[in-house]
């Protein structure tokens, strides 16, 4: 039997897509390869979010282009849409695959059975931004916004829980831009549906599962989605991740983020308020460039006064196209290097808080590997054994956030 080999770079929707080539392939025949140098076919879905992500496809198409037995090697996904003639020249064996749809087996209607080697599965509702934040690459690599039907969404889940995932991510690349069509109806442009009505459509599957929403914008929550979080405890995850990049007004303006810190921190409030046991995560970027050492101490006082269970800090990376690649005061890798150290400090002790916080208490939790289980507010209890479906675990000392 043939065999193919996939690897994939980045982000959850590539996760999703590349779920969606492994269906295909084995509808078509094919056995998954457990390592590249087995394989007869190798497709690598790749990322170009930032430097380091290119320079890691780089360094897995060198390695896999001196390998014998395969017959193709395949590179499909953003890196592609983003330096395909660099591609092409630097690895000429190496079949560049632009648009990434003609490896689905259903590109218009995009759907999922399973989510190989995972107890948890993404689902992919939506696809491209069009926000152009001016450190962003991905507008000019993913800019065809597209949203999946809310039927088809809803199909995919119910598929999905009945084939044993107790958990659905919802995610996509800019989450909050989901638009939908009123039910049966076709003159949508005037009034079209949005994510929270999407949401309040699955939580009425009947099925136990629950769902978690990768990431969202602050300004695409809404009193609705508040409620319905409220009103849907055990279907909807005590977990929203919200972007905040930067806790500086000047260097939000000059990254294109449409809030403020005051804006960001109301709206923080009144959903803490509202939803106390939420576990916040957040983005930061740090050293963009014109960043000061005043900027940066001002968001470090600004996420040390917020209410954030974890941070995910990445450092500045210059990305060839975008506006802030244009801009002048670049600040110097050292001093970047220096400032990532001072946030990851202060997400030691965010994670510290909220782990004492939650330490005896009940929550409802997932398996996530044989020892391993997360909880619907984010945090990995250690377990004796995998578990089926949803069950409630207590968070211990030595859990982690
Ligand atoms: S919202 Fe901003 S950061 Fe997110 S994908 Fe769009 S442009 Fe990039």
């Amino acid at each position: 039997m043939k065999t193919y080999y996939i690897h994939t770079f980045g982000c959850k929707v590539n996760r999703y897509e590349t779920q969606l080539i492994s269906e295909k392939f084995k509808k078509d025949g094919f056995e998954q390869a457990l390592k590249p140098e087995e394989a007869n076919i190798i497709i690598f879905n790749s990322c170009t979010v930032t430097a380091e992500a290119d320079k890691e496809c780089e360094y897995f198409l060198r390695k896999v282009s001196k390998f014998e037995r395969s017959e193709k090697i395949f590179i499909t996904g953003c890196l592609v849409k983003n330096k395909a003639e660099y591609i092409k020249n630097k690895f000429p064996e190496i079949q560049i695959i632009t648009e990434k749809s003609e490896l689905f087996s259903e590109p218009s209607k995009q759907i999922i059975r399973g989510f190989d080697k995972r107890s948890r599965a993404f689902v992919k509702i939506q696809d491209g931004c069009d926000s152009f934040c001016s450190y962003c690459i991905v507008p000019y690599v993913r800019n065809k916004l597209w949203s999946k039907p809310a039927e088809t969404v809803i199909e995919e889940i119910k598929n999905l829980v009945n084939n044993g995932y107790p958990e659905i991510v919802l995610t996509g690349i800019h989450v909050g831009k989901w638009r939908g069509q009123q039910d049966g109806g076709v003159a949508t442009s005037f009034v079209p549906l949005t994510l929270p009505t999407l949401i309040g459509k699955i939580v009425k599957i009947p099925s136990q599962f629950r769902i978690r929403i990768s990431s969202v914008e602050i300004n695409e929550i809404d009193n609705n989605l508040i409620e319905t979080m409220k009103e849907y405890p055990d279907k909807i995850c005590r977990h929203l991740h919200i972007p905040l990049q930067s806790g500086s007004d000047e260097i939000l303006k000059s990254m294109n983020r449409h809030y403020d810190t005051a804006s960001f921190e109301k709206k923080v409030k009144s959903i803490i308020t509202e939803l106390p046991e939420l576990a916040l995560t957040s983005d930061i970027i740090t050293g963009f460039p014109g960043e000061t050492e005043k900027h940066h101490k001002e968001t470090c006082d600004f996420i040390k006064k917020m209410p954030f269970a974890r941070l995910h800090i990445f450092r500045y990376s210059d990305r060839e196209g975008t506006k802030a690649s244009g801009f002048g005061n670049k600040v110097h890798p050292d001093e970047i290097k220096k400032r990532s150290n001072d946030l990851f400090e202060i997400d030691g002790l965010k994670r510290k808080n909220f782990l004492n916080e939650n330490t005896g208490k009940k929550r409802k939790a997932v398996s996530i590997g044989d020892k391993k289980a997360l909880t619907d507010n984010y945090i990995t209890v250690k377990t004796d054994k995998k578990r089926k479906g949803i069950f409630e675990i207590t968070v211990l000392e030595d859990s982690e956030v």
